[in-house]
């Protein structure tokens, strides 16, 4: 796999920092949703249970964005550093075709599908 040229750096480091852009701007949309049913309010059964339905789906999806938020962030710091497009775990170059569908990845596919039950 080859090392990232300083093109490929800066093109996926606009890619995080476009991502990171959106899910904050979906974290903070959808935190409305996550805040606990108001069980005395006075909406049916039926549309309680629905309620409560989504607000679990919207804390599942917020701790998925949170997660993936972090990554973004951990590889801002990492281009910072200039040590991005390597694997965390053994340190060979993850490649710009993975990076490029998945520009927070730490890991390269190898590590990813060791890590992956
Ligand atoms: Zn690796």
């Amino acid at each position: 796999m080859d090392e990232l040229t300083a093109d490929q750096v800066d093109e996926l480091r606009l890619e995080l920092i476009d991502g990171r852009a959106r899910l904050e701007e979906v974290l903070e949309i959808s935190k409305e949703g996550a805040r606990p049913v108001d069980l005395d309010e006075p909406i049916g059964r039926l549309s309680r249970m629905d309620a409560i339905q989504q607000q679990q789906m919207t804390i599942a999806n917020r701790g998925s964005y949170e997660r993936k938020l972090r990554q973004i962030e951990v590889a801002l710091e990492v281009i910072d550093k200039g040590e991005y497009g390597n694997c965390r775990s053994c340190e060979e170059p993850i490649g710009y075709r993975r990076l490029k569908a998945r520009p927070e990845t730490p890991f390269c596919l190898e590590c990813q599908d060791a890590r992956e039950p």
